[in-house]
C-alpha cells in the first residue's frame, strides 16, 4: 500500500481540480488522479473544459467573431481595414497555446496548494481504496478516508453517423479543422452545434444544422429562443428543425446524410459533418466491482443533493452526475463536497445555475422560462427591454436582442432572467445574484446602474415588469 490521503479525487476537470484545491486549502491531505494525455504526450489537467471544451471553443469563437467584425462591421464605424483574411493555422496555434498555458497552470496551482498530482487511471476498489494504473501500466493502491469521483463525460454517438478519421467528427474533431469546409453539416442544434456551427460559418462554411426536435432551444424562454433563431438564420445558419438523421454514407471526400422531416425522406451532401447530439457520463472502469456505488438508469453515478453516492465517504460531482453538464456547476459541486468533507455545512442552489451559449449575440439564462413558470401553475409578470433602445448597444453596434425578467406576480420575486444580446453571458450574473438573494424585480429596479452599459437593459426590463420602463413605451398601463 502506498501513501494514505484524507481525500483522493479521480479526474482533474473543473469539478475535480477545484475540489482538490479546496480540500487542500482546508487542511486535508489531498491527491488528484488524472489520465488525460495532452498533445505533447504528457498528462494534461483541466479535463474536457480546458483541453477540448469551454476554452478552446471560446478561443475560436472570439477569433472568428473578430474576423467577421473586421470584414463586415468595421466599415460602419469608419474603419477601413482593407482586405481581411483569416489564417486558420495561426488561429488554431493561438488556441493550442491558450490550452497549454491553462492546463499547465493547474499543475502549478496543485503545487501551490499542496495537492499531490498522480498521473494515471484511477479506480475505486473499496470505500477507502483507489488503485491507480500509471501511464507505463504499473498499478499502485492508495488509501483515502474520502474519495471524490469527477470522471466527466464524453460525446454521445449515434448509429446513423459513425465517426470517421476526419469527415464525420465530434466536437473535439471540429476544434481541429485546418480550413473552413465548404459545406458543413451539424447534427444537433444544441449548445455545441450553435457555437461550433457559428465558428465555421463565420469563416466561410455553408452550415446546415439538422435538429431532431421541432422546438428550437426549448430550455430558453420562448421569446428569447425565437429571436435567437431569427438572428442565427440572418447570419447564414440553415437550421432545419424536426429533421431526424437516419443514415450516412461516406463517398470519397464527401458525406451524404439521410434525414426524415415533415416533408419525408431527404438527402444532403457535406464536406464535413459534426455530430453533437449531447454528452454522456464517463464512468467506464472508474468504479470497481463490488464497491457498491450505484448508477442510475442513464448511466450517471447516483448522488443526493450534496453529491453523496450510495457508499459513505465516496462522493461524485460534475458531468458524471445528474444536472446540467456545465463547468461552473462541476466546480461548485467540487467546492461543496470539499467543504462537507472538511466538516463544514455546505449546499448548492441548483435553481440558480446560469447557462450561456457563446454565439453572437450571446444567449444567457438562469431560472425559469415564462412557459415553465406558467406550466407550474405560477401566475407570472414579465418585463423585457430591447437592446435596439439602448444607447450603449447603439454605440457598440450591437442592437440585436433583448433582456427579459420573469417574476412571480404575487410576490414580485425573480423566477428567471433570459437574455440574448452582446455580453449576455456577463450580464446574467445579475440574475444569478438576484435569485441567490431572493430579490424582487423592484430590488433591481431600485438599484443604480452605470450609464451607458448593456446592463441597463436588465434594469429597464425589471422596471418594465410594472410598466415603468423609462426608455421605451410600456405595454402595460402605469398605475
Ligand atoms: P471533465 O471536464 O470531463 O473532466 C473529467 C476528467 O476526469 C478528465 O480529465 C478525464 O481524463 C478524467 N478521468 C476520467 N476517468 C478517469 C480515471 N478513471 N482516472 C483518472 N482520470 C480520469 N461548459 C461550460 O460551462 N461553459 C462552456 O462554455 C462550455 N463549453 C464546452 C464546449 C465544448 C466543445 C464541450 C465539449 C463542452 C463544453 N462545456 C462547457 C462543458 C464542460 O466542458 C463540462 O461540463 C465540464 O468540463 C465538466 O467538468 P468535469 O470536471 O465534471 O468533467
Ligand atoms: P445538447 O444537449 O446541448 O444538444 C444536443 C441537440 O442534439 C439537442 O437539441 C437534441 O435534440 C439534438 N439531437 C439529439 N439526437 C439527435 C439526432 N439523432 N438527430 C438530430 N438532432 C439530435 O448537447 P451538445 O450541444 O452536444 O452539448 C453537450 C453538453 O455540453 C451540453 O450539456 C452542454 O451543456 C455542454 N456544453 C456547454 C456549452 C456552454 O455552456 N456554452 C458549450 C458546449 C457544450
Amino acid at each position: 500500500m502506498a501513501d494514505k490521503f484524507d481525500v483522493i479525487v479521480i479526474g482533474a476537470g473543473p469539478g475535480g481540480y477545484v475540489a482538490a484545491i479546496r480540500a487542500a486549502q482546508l487542511g486535508l491531505k489531498t491527491a488528484c488522479v488524472e489520465k488525460w494525455i495532452g498533445k505533447d504526450g504528457k498528462t494534461s489537467h483541466g479535463g474536457t473544459c480546458l483541453n477540448v471544451g469551454c476554452i478552446p471553443s471560446k478561443a475560436l469563437l472570439e477569433a472568428s467573431h473578430k474576423f467577421v467584425e473586421a470584414k463586415h462591421d468595421f466599415d460602419d464605424m469608419g474603419i477601413q481595414a482593407g482586405d481581411v483574411s483569416m489564417d486558420v493555422e495561426k488561429m488554431m496555434a493561438r488556441k493550442d497555446t491558450i490550452v497549454k498555458n491553462l492546463t499547465g497552470g493547474i499543475a502549478g496551482l496543485f503545487k501551490a496548494n499542496g495537492v499531490t498530482a498522480i498521473d494515471g487511471t484511477g479506480k475505486v476498489t473499496g470505500d477507502k481504496q483507489v488503485e491507480v494504473t500509471d501511464p507505463d501500466g504499473k498499478a499502485t493502491t492508495y488509501e483515502a478516508d474520502n474519495i471524490v469521483v469527477a470522471a466527466g463525460s464524453v460525446p454521445v454517438d449515434i448509429p446513423p453517423t459513425p465517426l470517421t478519421e476526419d469527415l464525420i467528427v465530434d466536437s473535439t474533431g471540429a476544434l481541429e479543422f485546418q480550413e473552413a469546409p465548404k459545406r458543413l453539416g451539424v447534427i444537433g442544434a444544441g449548445v455545441i452545434g450553435l457555437e461550433l456551427g457559428s465558428v465555421w460559418s463565420r469563416l466561410g462554411s455553408e452550415v446546415t444544422v439538422l435538429e431532431a426536435m421541432d422546438d428550437f432551444l426549448p430550455m430558453v424562454d420562448g421569446t428569447i429562443a425565437k429571436e435567437t433563431q431569427k438572428l442565427l438564420k440572418k447570419q447564414g445558419l440553415d437550421i432545419k428543425l424536426g429533421a431526424r438523421v437516419t443514415g450516412s454514407e461516406v463517398k470519397g471526400s464527401e458525406v451524404v446524410v439521410q434525414y426524415a422531416d415533415a416533408k419525408g425522406e431527404q438527402e444532403v451532401t457535406f464536406d464535413k459533418l459534426i455530430v453533437c447530439v449531447g454528452r454522456k457520463p464517463y464512468t467506464q472502469g472508474v468504479i470497481g466491482d463490488g464497491v457498491g456505488v450505484e448508477l442510475d438508469e442513464r448511466g450517471f453515478i447516483s448522488v443526493d443533493d450534496r453529491c453523496h453516492t450510495s457508499v459513505p465517504n465516496v462522493y461524485a460531482i460534475g458531468d458524471c452526475v445528474r444536472g446540467p453538464m456545465l463547468a461552473h456547476k462541476a466546480s461548485e459541486e467540487g467546492i461543496m463536497v470539499a467543504d462537507i468533507i472538511a466538516g463544514h455545512k455546505a449546499e448548492m442552489n441548483y435553481d440558480a445555475i446560469p447557462s450561456v451559449i457563446y454565439t453572437f449575440p450571446e444567449v444567457a439564462w438562469v431560472g425559469m422560462t415564462e412557459q415553465d413558470a406558467k406550466a407550474a401553475g405560477i401566475e407570472v409578470k414579465t418585463g423585457a427591454f430591447p437592446f435596439a433602445a439602448s444607447g450603449r448597444a447603439m454605440a457598440n453596434n450591437a442592437t440585436e436582442g433583448q433582456a427579459k425578467v420573469i417574476t412571480d406576480a404575487e410576490t414580485d420575486r425573480i423566477l428567471g432572467m433570459h437574455i440574448v444580446g452582446q455580453h449576455a453571458g456577463e450580464m446574467i450574473a445579475q440574475g444569478v445574484i438576484a435569485m441567490e438573494f431572493g430579490s424582487s424585480a423592484e430590488d433591481l429596479a431600485l438599484s443604480c446602474y452605470a450609464h451607458p452599459t448593456m446592463s441597463e437593459a436588465v434594469h429597464e426590463a425589471a422596471l418594465a415588469v410594472e410598466g415603468h420602463a423609462i426608455h421605451m413605451a410600456n405595454r402595460k398601463k402605469r398605475k
